[in-house]
């Protein structure tokens, strides 16, 4: 790891710095750290954080998950900070995965004698690369991969997973959806949350790929049934023994609700 204190002046002297690795490793508590150092050293820092992260505290500043914090300036692109850049020594940049400007500013900044460091995933849930994190790689001058702990066996976790079935790659969260895994303990909840989807999407199947549809609980209790009027009952009947309704996948599911509620 390097740290000298006396870069970021400008004069050439720019550089980038990566922190990776998966969520709870640490990577924010890093960026913080070597920011509060380079404060210390009366280098100015600008700190910039994600503006769709509000996971634990109000906009403005960056949060680790440990709860330290630190004053930020949210943004959704690189590019809305660069008119203030030019007055900082030191720019740190978390959540660097989801800034879409990332290289093309990074490269930029530290071009002009500014330290650039970068906090980001580089790997999405399914152990996909953030690609532009992937091409910062090859023009930064320090890389660090953090490790966290795995969730389920206690050793070293390189790898997020996504505790829950939606499918998007962008999805701010904590623990409450995500967790550090390691190798095996990741292939093993893959295939497990893969088998699941296929399950709940049967019979007819639907690729594991999609998001599983989340349904309403179907079941009813005794009481509830008795009370249920003869004529709505006799509606699930005829909806069920109309062929029509077999048509669309989300008809389907809604016959299969009913024939659990009968
Ligand atoms: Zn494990």
């Amino acid at each position: 790891m390097a740290e000298h204190i006396g870069r970021g002046d400008s004069g050439g002297w720019g550089s980038v710095e990566l922190i990776l690795g998966p969520m709870f490793s640490g990577k924010t508590t890093e960026l913080v750290r070597r920011v509060r150092r380079y404060q210390a050293a009366s280098k100015l820092c600008l700190l910039l954080n994600y503006k769709g992260d509000a996971r634990y505290a109000e906009a403005g500043n960056v949060v680790t998950h440990d709860l330290t914090q630190l004053k930020a300036h949210p943004v959704e692109t690189l590019e809305e900070a660069h008119n203030r850049v030019w007055q900082y020594d030191v720019i740190a940049v978390d959540e660097g995965q989801f800034m879409p400007d990332l290289v093309e500013w990074a490269e930029r900044w530290a071009n002009e004698g500014k330290l650039v460091l970068v906090a980001a995933l580089d790997g999405t849930f399914k152990r996909q690369p953030f690609l532009p994190v992937l091409q910062l790689v090859s023009l930064a001058e320090d890389v660090t991969k953090l490790k966290a702990v795995c969730a389920q066996c206690h050793r070293e976790a390189a790898f997020t997973h996504r505790k829950s079935p939606e499918d998007a790659v962008e999805l701010v969260g904590g623990r409450d959806k995500y967790e550090a895994l390691c190798r095996a303990c990741h292939a093993q909840s893959s295939t497990e949350m893969a088998l699941s989807s296929i399950n709940l999407n049967s019979p007819s199947a639907v690729s594991c790929m999609h998001p599983p549809v989340k349904r309403k609980s179907t079941r009813i209790s005794n009481a509830r049934r008795a009370s249920l009027p003869e004529a709505g009952r006799e509606n699930r009947s005829k909806i069920i023994s109309n062929p029509s309704i077999l048509q669309s996948p989300s008809r389907r599911r809604r016959s299969l609700q009913a024939v659990t509620i009968r």
